[in-house]
């Protein structure tokens, strides 16, 4: 018997196992890629059914205890633990606040304004303020597993980056220290400002490459299939296992019924769609949940590859082909190339033996409508990015599709905060979107300062006169009636 104040006792048996060839590897090495095929690995604990000899009522009483746990290395997403990475032990285990994000349901203005109702999950709520935390805490984790297991004295982490990634990076590395030190590669211009200070300010080695991001990834890929380095894009699987948490946390927040629910997830890299999936797999085959809650992914019309997968109604006629991208408001989606499209089409191929068919779709959808589905969220009190505005763009478009009924339950997954992202709502509210996003200001939605008198003026008054006069002006601009 577990008992929820100890640390986890269940030890897995973790392996690699490549998506292309099916070769399996041991879990003591670093991989990232296929030796012998060059596939995408995900990760496997071979004892996962022995965790089915406890009934679905111990897990979800197991877990739901755990919520409330002061055991620091179970306070994160691996309060998970036994369905998550069941190999380190809780010394190892990195916790900087990430997982357990709230569920914000859309007010009654919005949820009308939608037709469905709705949630958002702050993922933005999390330390380096997105979901890429997730999975940084438990690839940190094991890293340092490693580190002290082998006593290595040096390890050299680097990731190419749309942005968070590297903040994530950036930040866990900060926080371990000792011999892990961390380089990222970002997109020169790529990446908001935000995004760049975070690696910055956490003493990360930012190295600038041109291009945009399916270019720095091959850079880096070079770099780990040639030296000593770890990766920490997506094809790391360790970071996939931590993202499985948010499918967990969503389905405890509706106390284990993920029956008629639809969950909207920005596909960029696809690393975050494939480890939600898998998230739900995981709990559907250990009876945790009874059904699989229905998976939209969403894309940008300017990024958009694995939508035009799955547009293809014929499964036989698929074929994957990257895309170009042209600049997009989901600028942490904006990928040709997804690396982990093979997990996807794995995933998907999974979940919908399951789950029956459509219970994984993907929805195409304009980048007018991902910068407004953002503005139209925060304008009812949420703090979305532009990439949970995408969400919003395709809850609508599922709507407008007839793929959703209005006695469903949605969950948008608002990936990164509001205020990372700021600069799309600064274009929008001054109608300056360079014409390449085909992103055009409606005056319904802008919002700017007013100002209501200039420092000359201010400067020809008294203080008294100043305070009266400037009174005075806002009384005008707000219409203001005498008490
Ligand atoms: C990384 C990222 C995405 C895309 O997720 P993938 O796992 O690459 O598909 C979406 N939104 C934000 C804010 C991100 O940082
Ligand atoms: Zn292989």
């Amino acid at each position: 018997m577990i008992t929820v104040s100890d640390f986890p006792k269940y030890r897995g048996t973790m392996e690699y196992v490549c998506l292309g060839c099916q070769a399996r590897f041991d879990i003591r090495e670093l991989y990232y890629t296929c030796p012998h095929c060059g596939g995408v690995f995900i990760l496997e604990d071979t004892s996962f059914d022995s965790l089915l000899e406890f009934p679905p009522s111990y897990w979800q009483g197991l877990f739901d205890k755990r919520a409330a746990t002061r055991v620091t290395a179970l306070r994160g997403v691996l309060r998970f633990y036994e369905l998550m990475a069941p190999v380190m032990d809780e010394e190892d285990i990195v916790y900087l606040g990430e997982g357990h994000t709230p569920m914000v349901a859309a007010n009654d203005a919005l949820t009308e304004l939608v037709g469905v109702p709705f949630y958002y999950k702050n993922d933005g709520q999390n330390p380096s303020a997105s979901f890429k935390d997730r999975g940084m805490a438990c690839a940190f984790s094991y890293l340092k597993h490693l580190v002290r297991v082998n006593d290595w004295d040096s390890v050299l982490t680097v990731c190419a980056s749309t942005g968070d990634t590297s903040a994530a990076a950036a930040l866990y590395a900060a926080y371990v220290g000792g011999p892990i030190k961390s380089v990222v590669i970002l997109p020169k211009g790529k990446v908001t400002p935000q995004q760049l200070a975070q690696p910055l300010g956490s003493g990360a080695t930012v190295i600038e490459v041109p291009g945009v991001f399916d270019d720095c990834m091959k850079v880096v890929e070079h770099l780990a299939d040639n030296y000593r380095v770890a990766l920490l894009n997506s094809k790391n699987a360790w970071r996939i296992l931590g993202q499985e948490s948010y499918a967990f946390e969503v389905a405890q927040w509706f106390g284990w019924d993920t029956y008629r629910k639809c969950v909207f997830v920005p596909i960029g890299n696809a690393g975050n769609v494939t480890a939600i999936m898998g998230g739900f797999l995981k709990l559907k085959k250990l009876g945790i949940i009874r059904s699989l809650p229905r998976i939209f992914g969403v894309q940008s019309q300017h990024a958009d590859p694995v939508f035009q997968y799955y547009n293809e109604a014929d499964p036989a006629k698929r074929e994957f082909r990257p895309v170009s991208v042209t600049p997009s408001a989901a600028q942490a989606a904006m990928i040709g190339n997804p690396v982990s499209f093979p997990r996807v089409a794995h995933f998907a191929k999974e979940y919908e033996k399951i789950g029956g068919p459509g219970s994984f779709q993907v929805l195409q959808v304009t980048e007018q409508a991902i910068v407004e589905g953002m503005l139209v969220a925060n304008r009812h009190g949420h703090i979305s990015c532009t990439q949970g505005g995408e969400c919003l763009a395709g809850l609508l478009k599922a709507k407008e599709l007839g793929l959703i009924e209005p006695s469903e339950v949605a969950v948008l997954d608002a990936t990164a905060h509001h205020l990372k992202f700021i600069g799309f709502q600064e274009m929008y509210f001054e109608d300056s979107f360079p014409a390449a996003y085909g992103v055009k200001s409606d005056p319904k939605y802008v919002n700017r300062p007013r100002s209501i008198m200039t420092e000359a003026e201010k400067a020809q008054l008294s203080p008294e006169a100043y305070t009266a006069k400037a009174a005075e002006a806002i009384v005008e601009s707000l219409g203001l009636a005498r008490k």
